[in-house]
């Protein structure tokens, strides 16, 4: 069935969910937005204030930061998708806690299966744990890892990058050095066959160390 059918049918789902109580205290659920068939997926943590009443994910500060990032490697906000891990606003912009996340799961999950992109950039510590639980984000970022079926890319968070010059500049960096796999995610296996012969055993599949 057409992708795009089948997300906005899991947009009325999650417009309704009430699997933890972060409905209670939220103006809407931000389900998530983009191409239904894009190459790359984007998962920050959770809506802020700015998200909560517009619907949409990353329009604050952060998705400001985040629009930048896109534009220096020629990327644009429609070419991709742009999700959370959960989808109704944590009070005070609070962590999401690990109950709300789990709850919360069945969704992400959902459209990731209907998109099935070739790439997910975990946006923040708690969107890396997701794909690679044991992970350090300081050890991974900026490294495109297969997990499964996917590519993850590990990146800092944008609001993290807002508060510490270290951490922008690593972002900064990070997207520069994955703009050609971004920008065209087909050369990933270019890329595996070129570094194949620098995988460490000890990591789970490694290829632009
Ligand atoms: N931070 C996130 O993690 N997600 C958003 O949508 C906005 C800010």
């Amino acid at each position: 069935m057409d992708k795009e059918l089948l997300l906005s049918r899991l947009v009325k789902k999650i417009e309704d969910c009430k699997r933890c109580n972060l409905w209670k205290g939220a103006t809407q659920a931000v389900p998530g937005e983009g191409d239904s068939d894009a190459k790359v997926v984007f998962v920050g943590e959770g809506p802020g204030f700015h998200e909560d009443r517009l619907g949409q994910p990353f329009v604050g500060q952060a998705g400001k930061l985040l629009d930048k990032l896109l534009s220096s490697i020629e990327i644009s906000r429609s070419q991709v998708f742009i999700g959370n891990l959960v989808k109704h606003r944590p009070p005070e912009n609070r962590d999401p806690a690990p109950s709300e996340i789990a709850a919360c799961k069945v969704w992400l999950d959902q459209q990731l299966e209907i998109i099935n992109p070739k790439i997910v950039v975990t946006l923040g510590r708690h969107s890396l744990a997701k794909f690679l639980p044991t992970s350090k984000i300081s050890q991974v970022h900026g490294k495109a890892l297969r997990v499964n079926r996917q590519v993850v890319i590990p990146m800092y968070h944008p609001a993290a990058a807002l508060r510490s010059r270290d951490v922008l500049v690593n972002l900064e960096e990070d997207f520069r050095k994955n703009a050609e796999i971004l920008r065209d995610p087909d050369k990933i296996s270019e890329v595996e066959e070129l570094k194949d012969s620098n995988k460490d055993p000890n990591q789970m599949g490694f290829f632009n160390k």
